[in-house]
């Protein structure tokens, strides 16, 4: 399935079927349904008799094979976290959100073995940036020689995170941001009407809004909003210990509320502010314009561009925290300091 907003790539991608790249980099902001787009190509590319649109048929032999799950031929490399059934038993280490090294060596021992189902094979890397420089050099070598009739479709939000010889071997596809009409009308029809808020803060991405509306995302960002706004008289030290019972209480952590998207959050937040103090407007929480006017007033531009540029830093290592609690204070404590009047006029 593609999305209405994915129509233009589309066609142009199938046009290319008789001399298809060996290797896709499809990049774009995340929760606009870059990985259905893939699946959707790789069914094109396995369909024995794809329709005038270059969809897959769902009735061909390969199709049944695909369908069931039991396709030879399409080999998925991502995270154990984002795999259908993750080993999550009490007491197991948390599934992976890396791709490991040893699914790359499995990849390539599948790859070398021949008599496999149709001349074409496609592997799925998705999404790609969560390779460490390790596994990234294992797949490399095999982008480098790939076996005859292998595709590979990388996906990735973070292109300019892969290694630039992984970048420089595939053929890149930038998907544009949807329009937002488009974007909205998605929504509403995936049940998600009213949303828009929760659109604005997916910074307009539907599959994202979409995720965010069924984890009760409205409530956690009214939260957010109006913990942020207590501060002040609440200090920051105060509003991190909040948020770190938060973070885990049992609803929380089973919505897959984690610190990585509370940080995300407060990056649109600071965002939205430094847009509002330079006399722009709030993009992500639009509805919170009187507050980002109000809160901006004193804060010094630097100030606030430091703090985004340190929030920026802090999301980089969030994925393995040593200790939460502390994270959240270092960053409440420097959005604090931003907001406070500026001593000298910058
Ligand atoms: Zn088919």
């Amino acid at each position: 399935m593609i999305h209405p907003w994915q129509r233009d790539p589309w066609q142009r991608l199938v046009a290319t079927r008789a001399r298809p790249a060996h290797a896709l980099l499809l990049s774009g902001a995340r929760g606009q349904g870059k990985r259905n787009f893939a699946e959707a190509y790789a069914a094109h590319l396995l369909c024995s008799r794809p329709d005038e649109h270059g969809f897959a048929c769902g009735t061909c032999a390969q199709c049944c094979l695909r369908l069931s799950d039991n396709h030879p031929d399409l080999l998925r490399i991502i995270p154990a976290a984002d795999q259908a059934e993750p080993e999550s038993a009490p007491g197991k280490t948390k599934p992976s959100t890396q791709i490991v090294i040893e699914q790359v060596r499995q990849l390539r021992e599948q790859l070398a073995v021949t008599g496999h189902q149709s001349d074409t094979r496609v592997v799925i890397v998705d999404p790609a940036e969560a390779m460490n420089s390790n596994t990234a050099n294992a797949l490399l070598k095999l982008l480098e020689e790939p076996p005859e009739g292998t595709r590979f479709l990388l996906v990735s939000a973070m292109p300019r995170r892969l290694l630039p010889t992984i970048r420089s071997r595939c053929q890149h596809w930038p998907f544009p941001r949807p329009e937002p009409a488009a974007a909205r009308a998605w929504l509403r029809e995936h049940g998600g009407a009213g949303d828009d808020a929760l659109l604005a803060l997916s910074g307009n991405m539907p599959l994202a809004a979409a995720q965010l509306a069924q984890m009760d995302g409205a409530r956690l960002r009214q939260r957010f909003i109006s913990d942020l706004l207590s501060m002040p008289p609440r200090d920051a030290v105060m509003v991190a210990g909040d948020w770190d019972a938060w973070l885990r209480a049992k609803d929380t952590s089973a919505a897959g509320f984690t610190l990585v998207r509370l940080i995300e959050w407060m990056l649109r937040w600071v965002w939205d502010l430094s847009a509002t103090r330079l006399g722009g407007q709030a993009r992500y929480f639009p509805d919170c314009q009187t507050d980002f006017t109000r809160l901006a007033a004193p804060a010094g531009n630097a100030a606030m561009l430091d703090c985004y540029n340190a929030l920026v830093q802090i999301h980089r290592a969030a994925s393995h925290p040593l200790n939460v609690r502390l994270v959240l204070e270092d960053m409440l404590l420097r959005y604090a300091r931003a907001l406070a009047p500026s001593r000298s006029p910058r």
